[in-house]
């Protein structure tokens, strides 16, 4: 196994307080190292896709409304630039550590690499916890982290979207605050914004969409009729909970759904919209009355046809693996399995869709959103939702043939297809000076 001290982190409170076993940057160099070795890269080439281009540590001093001062620390690492402006987003949690941004933003660099999408790949992060401040003083944080932030963001040069924590309204923000600077607004800066600023329809749901299209298609691909199947949704997010919504409207059985505060289960199916109606008005899915309580750690073990974990990085590690049931994983999250934990599965005959093909709707739909915003043109939902889905259904059948050509997972298969493009671009551009 990968050592933090041989992945080269740097960051004390995440060595410290974290096991490696859940440690995003450490999976996504081993991911990179497997690439870089199918593809026959030298050692140069793994060093310059191991490391960011460029990163930026800010502080942000908040007045609270009650007039004290607390301090907090921002991130934004763009981590490629050489098939375009970096994108990548912004996450809010008291998780968010510099190498945890570092992993995110890698994995945004092949994300939208195996997309076809004309970015590079960038995220940030300010640890905060946002539940306990009020909305004033969350606009005055995001406000202070883009001014920070803004010599290095911008259409051309690297566009932030919504992820943890963040929502449209924190993109309406930032998109504000870098318009002001810049003295004219500047609709192209952030994606996923309100759509009376410039958001593009479909955009809230992309992400959810995209998973479920890849779903759908891993679910034929083992013989598993979806009327039939089974799924366990972690996290009820802006990914889970539209993930659970279209996998019921496509006739899944949704029977485990969790968040950060518990899980809830039916054998028999959640009613969907009915559990959406009673998170927002709790902000849990925990005493949902249609279904009985179970442990967020007994979810990702449930016997389902298909899991999809929603929240964050690192939940399906190698201590259970070997207990994980589910027949197929789709990664609406980012990372949320490690190295390790993919050998046991590959092993168990478990298919796993990696999140940089199976989570990819949302930066997709970001790219139109920018696309539109650039040129101040609208598309219509439904113009949006088929463009969507054809390179969704493209990427699927893409990376399938390559596994399959390749005898490899899908996630060796789609990375290579992604460090490939990404090497390619650098090749061709060549290094300077
Ligand atoms: P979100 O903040 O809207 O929702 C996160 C959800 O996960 C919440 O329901 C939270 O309670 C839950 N959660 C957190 N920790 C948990 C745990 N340990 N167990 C169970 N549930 C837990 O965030 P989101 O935008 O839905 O993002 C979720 C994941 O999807 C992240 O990995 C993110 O990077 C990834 N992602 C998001 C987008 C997007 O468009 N929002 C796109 C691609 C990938």
């Amino acid at each position: 196994m990968t050592t933090l001290t041989d992945a080269g982190l740097t960051d004390p409170a995440l060595t410290a307080s974290v096991p490696v076993v859940s440690h995003p940057l450490v999976d996504a160099r081993a991911q990179l190292r497997e690439a870089v070795d199918l593809l026959g890269y030298d050692d140069g080439v793994y060093a310059m896709l191991a490391s960011p281009r460029r990163e930026v540590t800010v502080s942000i001093p908040l007045r609270r409304d009650d007039g004290a001062i607390e301090l907090f620390v921002g991130h934004r690492v763009q981590h490629n630039f050489s098939r375009g402006p970096a994108k990548g987003g912004l996450r809010y949690s008291p998780d968010v550590t510099l190498d945890e941004v570092r992993a995110l933003a890698m994995w945004m660099t092949w994300k939208c690499a195996l997309l076809d999408v004309p970015y590079g790949g960038a995220k940030g992060g300010v640890c905060i916890d946002p539940r306990q401040y009020s909305a004033a003083e969350l606009e005055r944080v995001t406000r202070r982290y883009t001014s920070e932030i803004s010599p290095l963001i911008g259409p051309e040069r690297d566009i932030p979207a919504p992820d943890i924590g963040t929502d449209e309204q924190t993109m309406a923000w930032m998109m504000d605050t870098f318009s002001v600077s810049r003295g004219h607004t500047v609709l192209g800066v952030t994606t996923g914004k309100p759509i009376s600023l410039g958001g593009s329809l479909g955009r809230t749901t992309a992400t959810s969409r995209g998973v479920v299209h890849v779903a759908l298609a891993a679910l034929h691909d083992r013989g598993i009729d979806a009327s039939r199947a089974t799924a366990a949704v972690q996290g009820f997010g802006k990914v889970g909970r539209y993930a659970a919504r279209f996998l019921a409207e496509a006739g899944v059985r949704v029977v485990a759904v969790s968040d950060q505060y518990g899980a809830v289960t039916n054998d028999r199916g959640i009613d969907v919209p009915a559990l959406e109606s009673y998170v927002d008005t709790t902000g849990s899915v925990v005493g949902f009355a249609g279904a009985a309580e179970m442990s967020g750690a007994a979810l990702l073990e449930a016997d389902v046809d298909l899991l999809v974990p929603a929240a964050v990085e690192g939940v399906i590690h190698e201590e259970n693996a070997p207990r994980i049931r589910a027949r197929v994983i789709v990664e609406g999250a980012n990372g949320p399995t490690t190295p390790e934990a993919d050998a046991v599965l590959e092993a168990a005959g478990c298919l796993v869709v990696p999140d940089i093909l199976a989570n990819a709707g949302g930066v997709i739909v970001s790219y139109f959103e920018w696309v539109q915003a650039n040129q101040a043109y609208w598309w219509s939902a439904d113009e949006v939702e088929a463009r969507l889905a054809t390179r969704m259904r493209d990427a699927w059948t893409r990376v399938n043939v390559h596994a399959a050509s390749l005898g490899v997972p899908l996630r060796r298969a789609a990375t290579a297809l992604a460090v490939e493009a990404v090497a390619q671009a650098h090749f061709q551009r060549g290094l300077y000076p």
